[in-house]
This record gives C-alpha cells, sequence and structure tokens, in this order.
C-alpha cells in the first residue's frame, strides 16, 4: 500500500535538541567534512519542516483544539531559536574558502538565496519574531471567529461566496452587508493587530539596519533576481494594459444585466445565468478529478491517485477550519497535502486545481539535491498552481458539466483578468504602507481607498460604509500574514496567462514545457525559471500586452 498521511510523524524539538543537533554539524565542519556536514543538515531541515508543517496543519484544520493551538504557540516561540542556528550554519558555510567545492555540492542557487538569508536575521530580532507569530495567530483566530447570519443559516467567511455569488442581486447585497458589518463591529481590532505587525517589522528592519520594512520584505520573500523597481514597472503595466480592459468588462457586465449602476456586490457575479458551479459535492469532484488527471497526463493522474488514496486531501468546510486553501509538505516523506474548504461555488475547482499544481510540483522536485529546491520561489511556485488552473480548461466539463464548460473558461478567464488589478493594489498598498510606518490606521484606510480608486475605478461600494471608507484590505490575510506576498501572483498569472496562450496553439507541447517546469523545483531564480520554460519575464514590457490581447479575441468570440 502507498503512504498513508496518518503515517506522517515529525518528532517534536527543544532548544537543547536542536542545540545538540548543530553542535554535531558543527563537529563535522571542524573535522573538514564539508559534505557529510550538509547531508546531515539536509536530514534535519527536512524533519524540522515536516513537524513546522504538521504542526500549522492541526492548527487550521480546528483553530479551537486547545491541543493544536498550545503546539502552535511552541513552534511560533521556537521557531526564532531555530532561525537563529540555521543563519549561523548559512554563514559558517558562506565564509568556507572552497566556494566552487561547496556550489558543486549545493548547487549555485542555494548559495544565493542563503546570502539573502543571512542579511534577514540577528538574534536582537529573535523577540520580534515570536511577536510576529503571535501578532499573525490574533488575526487568523478573529478571521476564523467570524459567524454571520445570512439565509436563515450561520456561515463563516468560508460559507459565504454561495450567496456573495449568488444570482440575486439582494442576496449578494446582503452577504455583503453582513460580511463587512463584521469588519466594522471588529475593525478596532484589526487596526490595533496591524498597526502592531507593521511597526514591529519596521523596528526589525531597522535593527538589521535597513531604512525600513520594504528590502527587509524582498529579502524575506528571498528575491535575489529583481528589486521594487522592476515591481514598479510591473504594477505600472497592469494600469496601462489590464485596467481598461476590466473596466470595459464591468461596463458591459452593467449594461447586460441593465443595471443603472454596478455596485461592488455584483462584481462577483461574472456570468449573467448566474456563477458556473460545480456539478457535484465534495465526493463527485475528487472522482471526477482522477478522470481528468488520467486524461491529462500520467504523472499527474498517478500523483493524484497517491494523495487521494493517502488521505493527503482535508478539502470540505467545517465550522472551527480556517479559511482559506494552501498546500503543505512533508519533506522527511515526500508526499504534500491539500487543505481547502469546500463551498459549492466555482472556487472549489479553482482552489483544488490550483493547490495541485503546487502539490504536483513539490511531489516533482522531491528528490532534487538540497532542501532549498523542493519550493522555489513564491512567485515561481505560484506558475505551477495557476498554470495548472488553465490547463484544465479543456477538461472542466468533468467537473462543471459539459454544456458548462464554456461559460466556465470565460469566467475564470474574466476572473483571472479581473485579479491582476487588485494583486498589483494589495502590492502597491503595502509599499505606501512600508514607507510610511507611522501613519495612524485612518491614514491607512484613505490610501488604500485612493489606491484601489486609481486601480479599480469601477469599484463602488455603495452602502457598504466600512469598505467605502478603504477597510476592504482587512480581509486580504496576506496584508497581515505574509507581507509582499501577493506580487507573486500577479507575476506567476502573467507566465500562467502565457501557458495558457501557448496551450491554446499547442496544448500536449504546454503541457510537456509545464511538466518541466514543475521538475525544476526552485533550482534557479524566478527570470531564469521562467525562461527556461520558453515564457517570457513579466518584468519586459510586452510580457502582458500580448496575453491581453489573446484575452480580449476569446473574450469577443
Ligand atoms: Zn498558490
Amino acid at each position: 500500500m502507498n503512504i498513508q498521511f496518518t503515517d506522517i510523524k515529525a518528532a517534536t524539538p527543544t532548544a537543547e535538541s536542536l542545540a545538540a543537533s548543530y553542535a554535531a554539524i558543527n563537529a563535522r565542519l571542524d573535522a573538514g567534512e564539508i559534505a557529510p556536514a550538509i547531508a546531515h543538515w539536509e536530514i534535519l531541515r527536512r524533519e524540522l519542516e515536516s513537524w513546522v508543517s504538521l504542526t500549522h496543519l492541526h492548527f487550521e484544520q480546528d483553530t479551537e483544539d486547545a491541543a493544536a493551538k498550545a503546539a502552535k504557540d511552541y513552534l511560533d516561540e521556537l521557531s526564532p531559536t531555530a532561525t537563529a542556528h540555521e543563519i549561523a550554519l548559512k554563514r559558517r558555510l558562506l565564509a568556507l574558502p572552497d566556494r566552487a567545492g561547496l556550489a558543486a555540492i549545493t548547487g549555485h542557487h542555494a548559495l544565493r538565496l542563503w546570502e539573502t538569508d543571512i542579511t534577514t536575521f540577528d538574534p536582537a530580532i529573535e523577540p520580534d519574531l515570536i511577536e510576529e507569530a503571535r501578532l499573525i495567530s490574533r488575526y487568523t483566530a478573529l478571521m476564523s471567529s467570524a459567524r454571520m447570519e445570512i439565509g436563515g443559516e450561520v456561515v463563516n467567511l468560508s460559507g459565504l461566496p454561495p450567496y456573495a455569488e449568488s444570482l440575486d442581486r439582494e442576496t449578494r447585497h446582503r452577504a455583503e452587508q453582513v460580511r463587512w458589518d463584521f469588519y466594522a463591529a471588529n475593525g478596532a481590532e484589526f487596526d490595533e493587530i496591524y498597526d502592531s505587525l507593521v511597526k514591529l517589522r519596521h523596528g526589525m528592519a531597522k535593527k538589521l539596519g535597513f531604512e525600513n520594512y520594504i528590502e527587509l520584505g524582498y529579502r524575506r520573500m528571498r528575491r535575489v533576481d529583481y528589486n521594487a523597481a522592476d515591481v514598479a514597472l510591473y504594477r505600472q503595466q497592469v494600469l496601462e494594459h489590464v485596467t481598461p480592459l476590466v473596466a470595459k468588462i464591468m461596463e458591459q457586465r452593467r449594461v447586460e444585466n441593465g443595471w443603472e449602476k454596478l455596485y461592488f456586490w455584483d462584481e462577483s457575479l461574472i456570468d449573467n445565468q448566474g456563477n458556473v458551479t460545480p456539478a457535484g459535492g465534495h465526493d463527485f469532484l475528487v472522482s471526477q478529478a482522477q478522470t481528468m488527471f488520467d486524461n491529462m497526463n500520467q504523472e499527474l493522474a498517478d500523483f493524484f491517485r497517491l494523495m487521494n488514496e493517502g488521505g493527503f486531501l482535508d478539502l470540505k468546510n467545517r465550522p472551527t477550519k480556517a479559511p482559506g486553501g494552501f498546500c503543505t509538505s512533508f519533506p522527511n516523506a515526500g508526499v504534500p497535502f491539500i487543505f481547502a474548504n469546500f463551498n459549492g461555488t466555482h472556487h472549489d475547482i479553482d482552489v483544488f486545481t490550483h493547490e495541485m499544481g503546487h502539490a504536483f510540483q513539490n511531489y516533482a522536485s522531491r528528490n532534487l539535491p538540497g532542501f532549498d529546491y523542493l519550493w522555489p520561489t513564491s512567485e515561481s511556485a505560484e506558475i505551477h498552481s495557476m498554470s495548472l488552473e488553465a490547463l484544465a480548461y479543456p477538461q472542466i466539463g468533468l467537473l462543471v458539466g459539459d454544456d458548462k464548460a464554456a461559460r466556465y473558461r470565460r469566467m475564470h478567464l474574466i476572473g483571472s483578468l479581473a485579479f491582476l488589478p487588485y494583486g498589483v493594489l494589495v502590492d502597491h498598498f503595502q509599499h505606501e504602507v512600508y514607507a510610511k510606518p507611522d501613519a495612524k490606521p485612518a491614514e491607512r484606510h484613505a490610501m488604500w481607498r485612493a489606491l484601489e480608486q486609481q486601480y479599480e475605478p469601477w469599484c463602488d461600494y455603495g452602502d457598504l460604509s466600512y469598505p467605502a471608507k478603504g477597510g476592504y484590505w482587512q480581509n486580504q490575510m496576506h496584508i497581515y500574514g505574509s507581507p509582499f506576498y501577493y506580487i507573486d501572483y500577479t507575476l506567476a498569472l502573467c507566465c500562467a496567462l502565457q501557458f495558457w496562450v501557448k496551450s491554446r496553439a499547442d496544448y500536449d507541447a504546454a503541457l510537456a514545457d509545464y511538466v518541466a517546469l514543475c521538475g525544476r523545483g526552485g533550482e534557479a531564480p524566478f527570470q531564469d525559471l521562467v525562461a527556461s520554460a520558453g515564457l517570457m519575464s513579466p518584468f519586459t514590457e510586452g510580457a502582458l500586452r500580448d496575453v491581453v490581447k489573446e484575452a480580449e479575441t476569446v473574450l469577443a468570440a
């Protein structure tokens, strides 16, 4: 029998066990045994990462389980100690005289990553890192605590989309009212958590010798081949090429539906016959997904069977489950895990194909030479996930019904285009926030609203006063928990849309390029990986112009 999720175990480390492990590795280095020292460290890192993943997963699966919460708190407290050991070892390895010999063991890219990593940590920020994790947990708990009454039932945030995307306009409006009532009622706490996070991160940046958190944030994302100026140019391309197209799509929707105005709650209704939903529930989707992957590619098919039969999927929504979806991995065993909250909308399909892309890449990369290559940096990782969403298009009838396949594809494409301005807005906002760390919460709301009007000029909140005053961003978990991550989705989407364009010309070739890219994992920086897959870097002028032109043609057909 194949590996089962219940077989996955990882030892819980202590400060003493960590010190002993690193002492043993350092002793080998003292003896000049570099390759054995690195091999020992590799085993330790895989074991530790598996423990981190399991602990986070158990907490997210039931945020009200006291034991899971205690284990997560313990992890949050111990993590800076583990980081301190890891950074010290990276420093020591990077200082070895035989650089070429070291690179022959680890690969060059790992060394570049470590050179970035060592600038992001100093023992002086250990207490700040503990506090940062505590604040993020507070945000997760607050989000998970939301209970809203609608349609005669009580739902959490993951349960709201069926109402928020209802064909009935009044229901959509009501869903947004109850959503934003929750944020308004907890606005002071949302502001306080974020204000604390911003000041804390700014303080860490200062202690490490940076002017503000922006440079540190980029380094914590391990970006080695582009900078904030490149990202600013990319945002500008989205503003020039994508915002006008999305504005046109929104205006068409307003006219088609005979609305005097298009309000915020109308943005989620992409299809005026009603957004396409899956043709069945959880069990149906999982079973049809096997057929979908069988039809696509043998490696994908075998991998999905392994995940499903081994219990590496937790896709159903439950009341105390954390919102969202993600893929995590246990590198001591080599099989990843997918977490989601199915709610009967098209998001079930989007999230499932997305996370399957991450999972497939992680599995395809499991035998690469070192821990640093198991996952790429996230702008590359999101290519694997978002491209699989698009590469699933020809098979999507299996999940939504053949009669609705074309409408699903259209809806997904429009959703992707509309995501680009939103994604760069989230990024631009964070640049402004961390450039002015002393801004008052009300100023941050004003910053958001001004940028929102620039990137999403169609956005009209009507009588929803909380987001109308600039509070929408508090709904975006990454702004709290993963600073500067969000642009990565938009960079990857630019690449995924290029895969989509290629797949329309030659599907098999595009899928083969995709599988090959997944196999490379994180062995190279973003723009190298992109070039090797025959794609244009999003930082190249014109990378978006061409995909937008293709999308415009397809949508006009
Ligand atoms: Zn992703």
